[in-house]
């Protein structure tokens, strides 16, 4: 920690998400423990006003460079910096005074500056999954280069972390998931569902992208891959177990057979705070669980012929190479096109497979490999999408 401030200081990329906000309240519930040192957004340059107004961070960074004008006006009165662009998005990550960076920005704008920020020695709260599955290896190879931490704020992944022991190696990780809205429809009903319907997450309070993600469980392949990169975990290592209660996060199971599983409310906010006060745990007054209340947990095992995005995220993940990078990419666009009813819910994963068909395979890529993968397959998805 920089050592003539106390207080962690933390930028929150993407601070208009729903991790954002809630990274925020985080922020403002622990005021002598952490300060928000840049908050960063797209669009929502509204929000974005009214977050610095009340957190009086040192730099606010606007992406879309079309709303400078109106915040750089509406904070002329203060002392905070105002940026625009994805290069300043980059170089804020970097400043000197800059403790830890949590990474809420959706999808695979993710990617760049938490690069960034791994170069510049910076601690990363890992909020953005499609980070780690598009580039696992690099992001992997430069935190340990660089000595960054990186810390899982993923309420799965967060579980997995509390769980490990420094001795004593994994045999098993087992990722528990909601199942989603969608769990108990039939595969023909499946084609007819909403995107109202598919918004409608049962037990967390999330974003869009994320949201249809998890109605798909392609939020669950991506988290399956994530776990490999930040756990160093062959793939047959790591099971799912549907658990739509949502209150064991996820379990470690080691080799004399024993498992440790972390428990709590469906919460964001504890992961968040974990990831910021790690290791040490900061008093809350969140609601606790109460057993009795719950009275059953139940577990079952997740159905691949009625989520094939799960099992075409297990095949990326198998195949390796750019797959997870063409996965996560022909994922986008479906989620972008559903969200706009261009196709339906079940079209989404022939969109995916497709573009696993037809994307060249690079078993061995470097960083610019990664970026043509991600243009070439949004090309086949978009193309595959005319013809519909
Ligand atoms: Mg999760």
């Amino acid at each position: 920690m920089n050592s003539d401030n106390p207080k962690k200081q933390i930028v929150i990329l993407g601070s208009t998400g729903s991790i954002g906000t809630q990274a925020l309240e985080v922020i403002a519930e622990h005021p002598d423990q952490f300060e928000a040192y840049a908050l960063t957004a797209n669009n929502r340059v509204d929000l974005l006003i009214e977050q610095a107004r009340r957190f009086m961070p040192d730099t606010v960074v606007i992406a879309n460079k079309a709303h400078y004008p109106r915040l750089k006006e509406a904070l002329a009165d203060l002392p905070i910096k105002v940026y625009a662009g994805p290069e300043a998005l980059e170089q804020v990550v970097e400043a000197g005074p800059v403790d830890m960076v949590l990474t809420a920005m959706v999808g695979y704008s993710g990617l760049k500056p938490t690069i960034r920020a791994l170069q510049a020695g910076k601690d990363i709260a890992l909020a953005n999954k499609e980070t780690m599955v598009v580039a696992g290896e690099i992001i992997n190879s430069l935190a340990l280069k660089h000595q960054a931490v990186i810390l899982p704020v993923d309420s799965e992944h967060s579980a997995v972390f509390q769980c490990l022991e420094p001795y004593n190696p994994i045999e098993k990780i087992i990722l528990t998931a909601s199942g989603g809205p969608f769990r108990t429809y039939s595969e023909e009903a499946l084609k007819f569902v909403s995107k109202e319907q598919a918004l409608r997450h049962p037990n967390w309070q999330m974003g869009a992208k994320i949201t249809i993600d998890s109605a798909s469980m392609m939020n669950k392949g991506f988290e399956v891959i994530e776990a490999k990169w930040l756990f160093g975990v062959r793939p047959d290592q790591i099971e799912v177990v549907v658990h739509p209660q949502s209150i064991v996060h996820s379990m470690v199971q080691f080799q004399d057979g024993s498992v440790k599983a972390q428990l709590g409310l469906p919460d964001m906010k504890l992961p968040i705070l974990y990831a910021f006060s790690y290791p040490v745990r900061l008093k809350t007054s969140y609601p606790r669980v109460d057993f009795p209340k719950i009275a059953s947990l139940s577990f079952e095992h997740p159905d691949l012929h009625k989520f094939r995005n799960l099992a075409l995220a297990y095949e990326a993940m198998h195949r390796g190479g750019n797959m997870p990078c063409v996965l996560n990419a022909a994922n986008e666009v479906a989620v972008e096109a559903f969200l706009q009813d261009r196709i339906g819910f079940v079209a989404m994963s022939d969109l995916i497979e497709y573009t696993m068909l037809k994307a060249d395979f690079i078993a061995k890529p470097c960083y610019e490999d990664y970026v043509d993968s991600d243009s070439l397959a949004r090309e086949i998805a978009r193309n595959y999408l005319n013809t519909l």
